[in-house]
């Protein structure tokens, strides 16, 4: 009887950790070639959604700790579209900014498509535009949605092979399910996309060999739907650091998994923030 294998961690925190010293190189080579231009990631936050302050005061953080520098835009909690579209033209603009972040939620007021889609491409780090989404679907150079992509970044360094791999999404938002959804079909995975309408869901995520938690319910995908020897990628955050996959267990029979915190979302910030870096760099 040959021993199951060891299901894989899939330690974000590490991984964005260890590419923030790749990233400082990179920062300090373009500053040398642009006479010490920093590049900066403006954040566009609208109201006092405490969540989105932490959020952004992160990404802050994290352009500051690779040498880079960011700027917070601060409109009311009863900011209209039109507000949030001037100050979106302002730093289009703006040939500091390289790139900009309108931090999701935004008050309901505010027609958010309206708002990602005003966001020059060349400055969509965040990979929030329809323009920026139909290029990616497509195969075409464009900045990715910063946590799908930071999933498949995921995936990619821990040497996990997608083609042919049955791939079962639940949640169909723009900035998660959706694009992670073409980034898996793009890596030749067969994908299933599942939300709130779909019928018989804990037959549909049995089948998964990639299951993907993009719910935003807590312990919403029940561990006994999950088969052996999946891969397991929770993308979901709540209180008290739990998930939108119940993991109890899981790690004994699954091949790889997220931890929660510390697997999903310190890579969507450090591609946020390669993706800043990269929209300088081809700035300069
Ligand atoms: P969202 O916009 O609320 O979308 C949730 C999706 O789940 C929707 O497509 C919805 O289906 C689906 N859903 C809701 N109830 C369902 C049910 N009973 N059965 C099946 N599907 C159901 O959320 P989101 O922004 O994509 O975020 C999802 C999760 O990811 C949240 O926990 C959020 O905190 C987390 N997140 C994490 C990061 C990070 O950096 N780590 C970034 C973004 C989001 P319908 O389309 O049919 O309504």
């Amino acid at each position: 009887m040959t021993a199951p294998t060891p299901c894989i961690l899939l330690d974000g925190k590490s991984v964005a950790t260890a590419n923030e010293e790749a990233l400082r190189q990179r920062v300090l080579a373009l500053k040398a070639r642009t006479g010490e231009r920093t590049p900066i990631l403006a954040t566009l936050l609208v109201g006092d959604d405490p969540s989105s302050a932490t959020y952004v005061r992160m990404k802050g953080n994290a352009c500051r700790r690779v040498g880079m520098d960011s700027r917070v835009v601060t409109l009311d909690a009863r900011a209209t579209t039109a507000d949030v579209l001037r100050e979106i033209d302002a730093l289009n603009a703006d040939e500091q900014v390289h790139g900009i972040l309108l931090q999701h939620p935004v008050p309901a007021q505010v027609d958010e498509r309206q708002c990602f889609d005003r966001i020059a491409i060349r400055k969509d780090v965040d990979g929030v535009t329809s323009h920026g989404f139909g290029r990616m679907a497509l195969g075409q150079p464009a900045f990715g949605s910063a946590t799908p992509a930071g999933i498949m970044r995921l995936l990619a360094h821990y040497g996990i092979g997608l083609a042919g791999k049955r791939a079962v999404v639940v949640g169909r938002s723009p900035i998660l399910g959706k694009p992670l959804a073409m980034m898996l079909l793009n890596a030749d995975a067969t994908v299933t996309v599942c939300h709130s309408k779909t019928a018989n869901l804990a037959d549909e995520v049995r089948r998964a060999e990639v299951i993907v938690g993009a719910v935003g319910r807590p312990r919403f995908i029940r561990g006994d739907w999950i088969r052996d020897g999946a891969i397991v990628i929770d993308a979901g955050y709540h209180e008290g650091g739990v998930g939108d996959i119940e993991t109890k267990g899981l790690f004994e029979r699954c091949a790889a998994l997220t931890p929660v915190p510390g697997g999903v979302g310190p890579m969507t910030i450090s591609t946020l923030i390669s993706q800043t870096l990269e929209a300088a760099e081809r700035a300069a």
